[in-house]
């Protein structure tokens, strides 16, 4: 029940409404007993400091950055962490007295969704597809849990070498640049591009190279229905881990970070369902 004490959380994007967060939030807020409401606000670009703003000025406790604007947040923050710093690209935002700390927990929620499917990633050969916002903060998660090796795999073989120098400046060791259409062997393979949104885009790898010893993790959701990806890798008996898994879990550590305790999982993956 909305009270004159709720707190207010939110989703800034465009579009938002067909967006599955408020659905996810609330029912943990439900689950667990806190007095929030998590609502979508849908922002153009040229106004996104003032929303910014505004959300300060209403004391909200923060909020959720979608497309198009998680690169748009950086100069809006005050403090970020590494995986906002070096993916360029800020998902949630807490609003403190002093300020606004910025996080991205994209790649966090993808190690979680690995974990929740029993796929190891500690010393182990990554192909990341892909080399924006998202592949970043993935990157810098893998990094942190030990991956052996991290090949980046791009269209734009320059973007990707942009993302290997910035992931060299974290310290992180076997990175390796290739173009989308030469695949090294790995033993894990994520695809942070945006092919699978629509049911006619190609899968990102050759179809052969969907085959036993290896893991697939898929960024890309679709409220609904499988990725093609998703759907090869099931039906060659493949560990799969598909974007809502990604999307539930990058979730529950905003939820973390905006309350401070650990949420009712099972309740916020029931509302997605
Ligand atoms: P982005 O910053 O625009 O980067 C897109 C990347 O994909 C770039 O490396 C781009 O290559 C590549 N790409 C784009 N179109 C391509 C195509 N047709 N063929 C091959 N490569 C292509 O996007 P992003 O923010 O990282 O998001 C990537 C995907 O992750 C989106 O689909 C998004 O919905 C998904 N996502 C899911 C979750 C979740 O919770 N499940 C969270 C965040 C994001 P170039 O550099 O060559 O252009």
């Amino acid at each position: 029940m909305i009270s004159g004490k709720t707190g207010l959380l939110a989703l800034v994007g465009q579009p938002v409404g067909h967006s599955l967060s408020p659905a996810m939030h609330n029912a943990a807020f439900v689950a667990d007993g806190l007095d929030f409401v998590y609502v979508c606000l849908d922002v153009d670009p040229d106004e996104l400091p003032a929303a910014v703003k505004g959300l300060e000025a209403l004391k909200a406790r923060g909020f959720n950055v979608t497309m198009p604007h998680k690169r748009a947040m950086i100069p809006l923050v005050d403090e970020l962490d590494e995986e906002a710093r070096v993916s360029g690209a800020v998902n949630t935002v807490v609003i403190e007295d002093f300020g606004l700390r910025g996080f991205n927990t994209d790649g966090g929620g993808m190690v979680m969704a690995c974990q929740e499917a029993s796929i190891e990633l500690s010393g182990k050969s990554v192909l990341l597809l892909g080399a924006g916002g998202t592949a970043a903060a993935i990157a810098v998660a893998f990094g942190n849990v030990g991956i052996g090796e991290l090949h980046i795999a791009n269209r734009s073989v320059e973007r990707a070498a942009h993302l290997r120098d910035k992931l060299q400046g974290t310290g992180m060791k076997g990175l390796l640049v290739h173009h989308l259409d030469v695949l090294p062997d790995a033993e894990i393979v994520i695809n942070a591009t945006p092919l699978g949104m629509n049911e006619e885009d190609p899968i990102p790898v050759p179809p052969a190279y969907v085959r036993e010893g290896r893991a697939f993790c898929d960024a890309v959701y679709r409220p609904g229905t499988q990725t093609p990806l998703v759907r090869l890798a099931r039906e060659r008996g493949v560990p799969v881990v598909a974007g809502d898994r990604m999307l539930l879990y990058q979730g529950v550590l905003a939820q973390k970070l905006w309350t401070g305790r650990e949420p009712n999982v099972k309740a916020m993956d029931q509302a997605i369902s």
